[in-house]
């Protein structure tokens, strides 16, 4: 049941071999069996759950029910959803019940899918690994040593050990792409503006994208056909024509033309990451497709161009957070400025106050130029590379991340370090396309333990269509996708 597509349940549903009730309840059970461990939700409302299950099951019985209806969906912890605690991985939101829900979740309830619960996540969405959450790490279901990637980590792991049907994830710079790569399953970074930002706790607003964190790409398509479309309260929301996001699935790829940049499979890149991509590369040869070799020239700034506009705009996303109308408010302070100070300084950890000073700091006067209008004028020209690379080809293939999955703690006390785990992901943020990480095989690291790798598929503005059929076609010759973490062996499942 765990395994089956979303296809697969929701005709399950339709023809009542199984109620959402039910399948709801084998998750939760599983939830309960290994979330203790693993610590991929932080905050589970079973009573509300189930009650969304029930109003499901009743939709369906009346013959009105959509693809998702009844089908339990964990909601990464950035998602504000009306009378669940909503941290965004922070002390400051520990105890924070969010009043009112984000447009993604309102259109998950729209069609009658049930919010499992919340999902971890590195603070503020500001890490690779789980690790800056103030809720602790998360173990990757495939080797409990190593981290799930971030920040999306909660979700990912959840995806993984089969704790959902699918989630939810955000990317600011490669946070579903990441963790898809080191957790083996599909996540789509929708081109920026597609999905809705509303209600969503912002991070770096420019770059910050909801989408889809699956098993497959069939099932990416379904989520996206729920949470993408226009919503006047997000100002940077696309009004576009509403489009049905698996109506190219099927489309054989005689003649796509795949751009390879050389950057990507330069210096940094693991061996045997390299081999699984070029190994997915060939299969794509099979299937019909053309590569062309491509540059994408400027690519190689794309870490400190973010790392100087991220964080500029994290700094001013974050200041609402002064302990006065809500969030974490100290308990001693002698006066109004004090009171903002403790409040911050015991609220956020020690990443978020890193990004907050650099992000104030770029900003300063005498260093704006320097530094943030620099960074912007090199975005533009990360632009241009991909505008000049889509003349030569329709998609642009890659690795997602430079290695497999780390061991938890290796890289905690080296940012730069990890700001690297965003090498292959975080251009297409800054230039608010779409990516997608789609699992194409396994490593094996040093320690003999098969590690899961992604195939990152960059697209064209508006393009998720096209990348959706790209990534379905491979997965009609490869079963990739449809492996799980074996937690029988772990004694767990
Ligand atoms: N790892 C990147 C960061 O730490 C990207 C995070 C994200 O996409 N939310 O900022």
């Amino acid at each position: 049941m765990i395994n089956r597509s979303l296809k697969t349940l929701s005709q399950m549903l339709a023809e009542k071999q199984i109620s959402s009730v039910e399948l709801t309840q084998t998750f939760l059970n599983r939830i309960d069996a290994l979330n203790p461990i693993i610590n991929a939700y932080i905050a589970l409302d079973k009573e509300k759950t189930l009650a969304q299950a029930k109003a499901a099951d009743a939709r369906i019985a009346a013959g009105n029910a959509e693809p998702l209806t009844g089908i339990p969906i964990a909601q990464k912890d950035i998602f504000c959803a009306k009378g669940w605690q909503t941290t965004c991985g922070s002390k400051m939101l520990a105890n924070f019940i969010a009043p009112y829900d984000a447009h993604v979740i309102t259109q998950f309830d729209a069609v009658g899918a049930v919010n499992l619960g919340k999902t971890n996540m590195d603070e503020f969405a500001m890490g690779s690994s789980n690790e800056t959450s103030y809720f602790g790490g998360v173990k990757n279901p495939w080797d409990f040593t190593r981290v799930p990637g971030g920040s999306s980590g909660g979700s990912a792991a959840a995806v993984a050990a089969r704790l959902c049907a699918a989630a939810t994830g955000t990317d600011t710079g490669g946070s579903i792409r990441q963790p898809a790569s080191l957790c083996g399953f599909t996540g789509l970074k929708p081109t920026y503006g597609v999905v809705s930002r509303y209600g969503m706790i912002a991070f770096a607003s420019s770059l910050d994208q909801a989408g889809p964190m699956a098993k497959s790409a069939e099932d990416c398509a379904l989520m996206m056909n729920v949470m993408a479309g226009f919503d006047a309260r997000d100002s940077t929301s696309l009004n576009r024509e509403k489009e049905d996001y698996a109506r190219n699935l099927n489309k054989p790829l005689q003649g796509l033309k795949i751009g390879l940049p050389k950057e990507f499979f330069a210096e940094g890149l693991d061996a045997g990451v390299a081999a699984v991509i070029e190994t997915a590369i060939a299969e794509y040869k099979k299937l019909g497709a053309e590569i062309v070799e491509i540059s994408l020239p400027n690519t190689g700034l794309s870490i400190p161009v973010y790392y100087v506009l991220a964080p500029a705009e994290a700094s001013s996303n974050l200041s609402r957070y002064d302990g006065v109308r809500y969030g974490h408010r100290a308990e001693q302070y002698t006066d109004l400025m004090d009171m903002y100070c403790k409040s911050r300084a015991e609220g956020f950890g020690a990443e978020v106050k890193r990004r907050i000073l650099i992000g104030t700091y770029v900003l300063s006067a005498g260093y704006y130029d320097a530094y943030y209008l620099k960074a912007q004028q090199i975005r533009r020209l990360i632009v241009q590379d991909f505008v000049e690379a889509f003349k030569q080809c329709d998609v642009i293939m890659g690795p997602a991340a430079p290695s497999t999955a780390f061991k938890a703690g290796e890289k905690v006390d080296d940012p730069v370090a990890m700001y690297l785990q965003d090498i292959y992901t975080i251009s297409t943020n800054l230039a608010g396309l779409p990516g997608m990480s789609v699992p194409a095989g396994f490593s094996t690291g040093g320690d003999g333990k098969a590690l899961p790798v992604g195939l990152q598929i960059i697209g064209n503005y508006f393009d998720e269509a096209r990348m959706l059929n790209v990534a379905h076609q491979y997965q009609q010759v490869t079963d990739w996708h449809t492996r799980m973490p074996d937690l029988a062996a772990e004694g767990l499942a």
